[in-house]
């Protein structure tokens, strides 16, 4: 009966030992999987499916029934999910840590629902420590830092074709990973793609394998599952960025001269901050609408950015110098986001000067 029952069910409780389980869950990532290894005319539509408690499962749907459901499903929106199968989440390529996954049935029903709202992305970093300490393991990871180097390796062959492939250095807690990329992934990754922008680009890498060779762990992509993000317009790089300032330490690459003086005044000037894109360029602030030109779209997620003026003395001259983020940061040793906090505790702002 309609209203009876409003509770749904945690992605968490799943077991297959029981039938009637009806869950709300957002598509987090939805993805096409043929094996050539086994059936190579077999289609299988994979996915990832998160429940406000942020808990993950994944789900199929067998060749057959792709047509049924594939027209009403879209990455990011929430659906009502019931009469599913529950098997055990076994094999390569587990995308979600749950012990069991879904698979669609003829009669499976899965409706859009409006009314709930998950927001989170379903991005779960790993950092290089844990990935150090889970060597076997063959659960996919997701990975976010700042891309220090990329080399471009010889294309090389898998199941008779040739693709490309690059070995990438990403920068994160300090510390630095290897990660190989294979495949239309390596497009992303081109010098040209690469240099538009004004600092090193932050890396987002999602559903990556982590790999045992020789003398250490490496990270590496799998076709048609993994993917990558080059400085994704998403709160994570927001606070990855902010947090992270040995990072931005590492990033410093800017500076050909070496002067050495006393800061005998900073300059005391309203325009000490700015908008900015995370991949680092400024942002336009145009209508509401916040735009940037290296990456030549509309973006929703700003960061502030440090722009201020120091007089310096140096052998009885004093000069202006203009410090841009990086070195403010190292300076003032807080983020310009952790600069406005510390002004909103001592002077309270009215919070419309700071809405980002
Ligand atoms: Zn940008």
């Amino acid at each position: 009966m309609l209203g009876m029952n409003n509770r749904v069910d945690l992605v968490e409780k799943i077991t297959p030992w029981r039938e009637s389980w009806e869950v709300h869950v957002k598509v987090v990532k939805l993805w096409y999987h043929k094996n050539p290894a086994l059936d190579p005319s077999q289609n299988l539509l994979h996915m990832v499916l998160m429940d406000e408690k942020l808990q993950k499962i994944q789900a199929t749907i067998r060749d057959q029934l792709i047509p049924k459901f594939v027209v009403s499903l879209t990455e990011g929106e929430v659906y009502l999910m019931t009469h599913f199968t529950v098997v055990p989440n076994t094999g390569l390529n587990r995308v979600a840590k749950h012990r069991f996954r879904l698979l669609f049935q003829y009669k499976t029903s899965f409706v859009s629902v409006v009314s709930v709202r998950i927001p989170h992305s379903g991005l779960c970093f790993t950092s290089i420590d844990e990935i150090n300490q889970r060597k076997d393991d063959d659960l996919l990871i997701d990975f976010v830092g700042i891309i220090t180097g990329v080399r471009k390796e010889r294309d090389v062959a898998s199941y008779g074709k040739m693709i490309k492939a690059v070995v990438l250095e990403v920068f994160s807690d300090g510390k630095k990973e290897q990660c190989n990329v294979f495949g239309n992934a390596c497009d992303l990754l081109e010098y040209d793609n690469l240099q538009k922008y004004p600092r090193s680009p932050l890396i987002v890498l999602e559903s990556f394998k982590i790999k045992a060779i020789e003398g250490g762990i490496i990270l590496q992509n799998v076709m048609n599952v993994s993917r990558l993000f080059i400085n994704p317009d998403i709160p994570e790089s927001v606070e990855f960025l902010s947090s992270n300032i040995q990072d931005l330490r590492a990033d410093n690459r800017d500076g050909h001269y070496f002067v050495i003086g006393t800061i005998k005044e900073v300059m005391d000037e309203p325009d000490w901050w700015s908008y900015s894109c995370v991949c680092g360029h400024a942002v336009v602030e145009h209508e509401d609408l916040y735009l940037c030109d290296a990456c030549g779209s509309c973006i929703e997620h700003v960061m502030v950015k440090y722009g201020i003026r120091v007089k310096i003395h140096h052998g009885g001259w004093a000069v202006l110098f203009v410090l841009f983020d990086n070195a403010v940061t190292k300076l003032f040793e807080k983020t310009c986001s952790e600069a406005f906090l510390r002004i909103e505790e001592e002077f309270p702002v009215d919070p419309n000067v700071l809405a980002v």
